[in-house]
């Protein structure tokens, strides 16, 4: 693998670093913000991050920029920042990281993208279970406040901005970006039909921009170092920049390692993560995140960028890599899953709160050894009545397991309905005893 210098992880890896303000200040931290505001036009940062080619780390991979663009120039009412920092997706671990060792360089993400939509209020949308990142997020709000990089009139340019923090109840729906709003405005976090989209109608029916917690660290580098530069990382043009993946699963080294997006699967799991714990071949990898489907050790030297994930038939999404070595039972992994789906679907659309039910019963059924013949059919059928039909993308993502073990590992299902076939031919075989019958056995045995 090719030498690169890391972007959102530098200063976490120097030795001593605490994430404190004067260690992010004493790392050229804020430079950004001072240069861009009440010097640069908000439409010009706009423009450089469209030409960065950045995209959403969230799981959706769309262009930030563009994003930001739908904003209504001349809007006269609030907009809205949201941070999406309800990191929930199974397997992915990276927000949690930048949040709790490098807090300021997400607020100075936040600060200066506030300023390009002309958004005077941010929220942090936190999932329930990071109290540690969210003590250390509001410490370094309230650092940044104190030494005016946030508040009214920062540096004197007239620009204003507030952020808050808002601590989910750790559903994994709210990192749906229309269920966040739902959440933060005080209701179920359940999604939103679209359109009309956030853009125009979002917190508060404002308009208002939702983006992750690592899309929105990457923008003070991106203003420091320049578009051009970050566009030429990675696989320009639609792929550009690094990412923090989360490697987990039966590796030696887990964790979270940045990588330019170019790099391969191969060069995560073996170079860095040291490949598998027990030295046996690899089995199956999810690339991007629980959502998406299944790959095999045939697509290990895939590069890692949204577009080769997705020609080789799965997603980038979420960078959260889980890899499984030989001995694994995908129907097993596929169950596990989908029970984290079943629990986790809202309920508003029928065929993603029945049919998440279904596939857990049919599956539990088939481990169980007691499948049907008729369940890999069956099961088929659930996830084509799932597919597209749903509000929301959830619906999509918790058929990917199936689908993708049923495309890979049909044969491991069918062994087990095979057993469970067995299984009931050697039942009938066992002769049934009369009353009279048993009771003549049971007296011959005392
Ligand atoms: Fe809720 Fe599932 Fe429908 Fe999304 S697809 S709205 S999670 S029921």
């Amino acid at each position: 693998m090719k030498t690169f210098d890391k972007i959102l992880l530098t200063n976490m890896e120097r030795p001593g670093y605490t994430g404190s303000l004067p260690d992010y200040e004493g790392t050229g931290g804020y430079k950004a913000l001072k240069t861009v505001l009440g010097n640069v036009p908000p439409n010009d940062i706009i423009e450089m991050v469209k030409k960065s080619g950045l995209r959403g780390r969230g799981g959706a991979g769309f262009p930030t920029g563009v994003k930001w663009g739908f904003i209504p120039k001349d809007h006269p009412g609030p907009k809205y920042l949201c941070c999406n920092a309800d990191e929930s997706e199974p397997g992915t671990f990276k927000d949690r990281q930048l949040m709790e060792r490098n807090p300021h360089q997400i607020l100075e993400g936040i600060a200066i993208s506030c300023y390009a939509i002309g958004a005077q209020t941010a929220y942090i949308y936190i999932r329930g279970e990071f109290r540690l990142a969210t003590k250390i997020l509001e410490r370094a709000i309230t650092e940044a406040y104190q030494a005016g990089h946030l508040g009214s009139d920062i540096y004197g340019s007239g620009v204003t901005v507030y952020v808050y923090v808002h601590v989910g109840a750790g559903a994994y729906i709210c990192g749906e970006e229309t269920a966040l709003l739902e959440s933060l405005e005080g209701k179920r976090g359940k999604p939103r039909t679209k359109p009309p989209f956030p853009a125009t109608h979002g917190l508060y029916q404002k308009p208002t921009v939702v983006n992750n917690v690592e899309t929105l660290a990457n923008v003070p580098h991106i203003v420091n170092r320049g578009s051009e530069w970050f566009a030429s990382i990675g696989a320009p043009p639609k792929s550009t920049g690094t990412r923090v993946f989360c490697l987990s699963g039966h590796v030696k080294r887990p964790g979270n390692y940045e990588l330019p997006v170019n790099a391969t699967f191969r060069d995560l799991i073996y170079e860095l993560g040291g490949g598998m714990r027990s030295d046996k071949p690899l089995k199956a990898f999810i690339p991007g995140g629980a959502s998406a489907p299944f790959l095999t050790p045939d697509h290990v030297d895939v590069q890692l960028d949204f577009e080769s994930v997705a020609l080789a038939g799965s997603m980038s999404g979420s960078g959260g890599i889980t890899v499984m070595e030989e001995g694994t039972s995908m129907v097993w992994a596929a169950f596990r899953l989908m029970e984290f789906f079943y629990h986790e679907s809202c309920g508003k659309c029928t065929p993603c709160r029945e049919g998440s039910a279904w596939i857990v019963q049919i599956l539990q059924r088939i481990l169980n050894k007691q499948g049907r013949p008729e369940d890999l059919r069956t099961l088929a059928e659930i996830c084509e009545n799932i597919g597209g039909r749903t509000v929301c993308a959830f619906g999509d993502a918790e058929i990917a397991p199936v689908q993708s073990t049923l495309k890979y590992w049909r044969a491991e299902y069918e062994v087990l309905i095979e057993e469970a076939e067995a299984l009931k031919v050697s039942r009938k075989e066992i002769p049934v005893l009369s009353v009279a019958q048993a009771r003549e056995v049971e007296g011959s045995l005392s």
